[in-house]
This record gives structure tokens, sequence and C-alpha cells, in this order.
């Protein structure tokens, strides 16, 4: 049924979150944002990005610039980064059954290159990025032109709300991961095709799922 599987990189592949929180408070300090502690990530994270900009005193405008320094600061945290444990078996076991496995980000290509060249990770054949959070439809159009299939031969495999959103833009079904950024309570506001609670009930739903 399935012939691509595309990943999804912080939250999905990577545990990045304490370099995510390190690094944001870097940035706010420096342009007068609210810093992000233990309590105000708790309500952060009910909240859809544009609420979260919001509370946080974030122009819009300052989005690009934002983005911008986030990615390089983040590049240079990068060793710190680990996978979510069972991330590469699973990977590495996709791969021999013969799936193509692709990442689409809105993290940098160097970053995510250097990544998978530091963990050996050899599975992954095709990465995009976008550089708009609110864009990744755009990138599933291109990567379904560039590989020559339709959104039914593809899963996506992402954490956040703004995943399933371009996922139903680009209709092409999702699978949540519940490891992630986003808690159950904000994706229910548009529900995914499948929850999925660790890597290996990915492995089995893509093991189980008819040919
Ligand atoms: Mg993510």
């Amino acid at each position: 049924m399935y012939k691509t599987i595309i990943f999804d990189f912080d939250g999905t592949l990577v545990d990045s979150k304490y370099i995510f929180v390190d690094v944001y408070n870097q940035i706010a300090k420096r342009y007068g944002y609210l810093s992000l502690d233990s309590e105000n990530i708790h309500e952060l994270r009910k909240l859809s990005i544009r609420e979260r900009f919001k509370l946080m005193q974030i122009p819009l405008y300052h989005v690009p610039l934002i983005s911008f320094l986030f990615l390089r600061k983040y590049g240079k945290a990068m060793h710190q980064l680990t996978c979510f444990e069972g991330i590469q078996t699973m990977l590495n076991q996709l791969s021999t059954q013969g799936l193509t496995l692709a990442i689409i980000s809105s993290n940098s290509k160097s970053n995510i290159h250097t990544f998978l060249k530091s963990n050996q990770i050899t599975a992954i054949q095709h990465i995009y990025t976008s550089r708009n959070l609110f864009g990744k439809h755009k990138v599933m159009h291109r990567l379904m032109k560039d590989l020559r299939i339709t959104p039914q031969e593809i899963l996506y495999v992402g954490d956040e709300l703004r995943d399933i959103n371009s996922c139903r833009i680009a209709q092409i079904p999702i699978a949540w991961v519940s490891w992630g950024y986003d808690p159950l309570e904000l994706i229910d506001q548009n529900p995914p095709d499948y929850y999925i609670h660790s890597p290996h009930e990915l492995l089995t739903l893509l093991t189980n799922s008819p040919s």
C-alpha cells in the first residue's frame, strides 16, 4: 500500500526539545520576547503556533529572522541531539522492507545532513526542507513530482498539528506520533489517520498493511 514513508525530523526522529528551549531562550533574551520555562511550556503546547507567537510577544514579521537565527544556533548544538529510542532500528527495518524513506522538515538541509552522517543513518534517501513553517504541503507536492508518486502511495509521519494540516491539503495519509512536540488535545483539532505511540507500533502498521 505505502511505498514511500516521509518523516518529519524534529520531535519525530530526533529528541530536540531541550535544544529547542535553550536556543529559543537565547534569542528571546536578545529580542525581548517571553522566555520559555517549565510552566508556560505546558500551556503553550496546547496552543496553535500563531497563538504561541502571540503569547510569547513575538511579532509575526520577526518569524523569518527568528527562523534564521534559530537554525544557525541549532546547528552549533547538533552534537547534543539523539534519535528517540527505537528510531534507528525502525528506519533500518523499513528500508530493508524496500520502502523509500524521506524527510520533510522546517530545519535546514545542512543540519539534517550533519545529524544523519554523525549518527551513521543511511536509510534516508531524500531530504526536503521548507523555509515556511506553514508550507510543508508545497514541499510535499515537490517531492511527489520529483519521485513521480501519488499521495496514496505515501505515509507521512509527524508530531505536530501543522504536519497534519499540510497532509490534509496535500491529501497524504498521516500517522501522528505521540512522543513529539504537540499533545493529543491539540492535534484532536484535526485528527490524523493513525495514532502511533512507539517506533515499534509504526513498524507493525507498515509491516501488516496489505500491499
Ligand atoms: Mg516535528
